[in-house]
Formats: structure tokens, sequence, C-alpha cells
């Protein structure tokens, strides 16, 4: 395993969220695209997430309105400030 454009199926599905989120470079990109080629078990993960992400995306766009997305979010930030109090383990 000394080849350096062959990737593991974990590191894989790591550059993978980051491709999907359009943070991967067109090194990593062609990288992961060759290993999607050859393993059908990172290919239907990618599949899987991408059909999932335009279908979040589009409903976020057509059904919730920013407003609520806003009040969700500022929910998730106090809410994760209540979480990290010292003491807890
Ligand atoms: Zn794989």
């Amino acid at each position: 395993m000394a080849e350096d454009d062959d990737i593991d199926c974990n590191r894989a599905l790591i550059e993978l969220y980051q491709f999907l989120d359009g943070e991967l470079t067109i090194e990593s990109r062609e990288r992961i695209e060759l290993h999607l080629h050859g393993c059908q078990h990172c290919f239907a993960s990618y599949d899987f997430e991408q059909e999932l992400r335009i279908v979040v995306r589009s409903k976020l766009e057509t059904q919730i309105p920013r407003t609520l997305i806003e009040r969700i979010s500022a929910l998730l930030e106090s809410e994760a400030r209540t979480i990290d109090q010292p003491g807890q383990a």
C-alpha cells in the first residue's frame, strides 16, 4: 500500500464530506472520484449524501422561512453554551 494516489475508505469518506461542502482542492477531488469509481461502498455513500443534501437544501429553501432557521441556530447556540459548562464530563 504505497501508492500515493490510492486512499482508503475512511480517508475517502472524510474527504467526501469536504467534497460535498465544496472545500476540496481539484487534486483531492480527482483522488476521491477515482476511489469512488473503484469502490462501491463509498460510491453508495456518496450518492446518498449528495441526494440528502439536495433534498435538505431544497426543503430549506422552499418550506422553512429564514427567520425560523435563524431562531433555530440561535437556540442551538445557547444550547451549546449550556452544555459546555465546566465540571461535566
Ligand atoms: Zn471506499
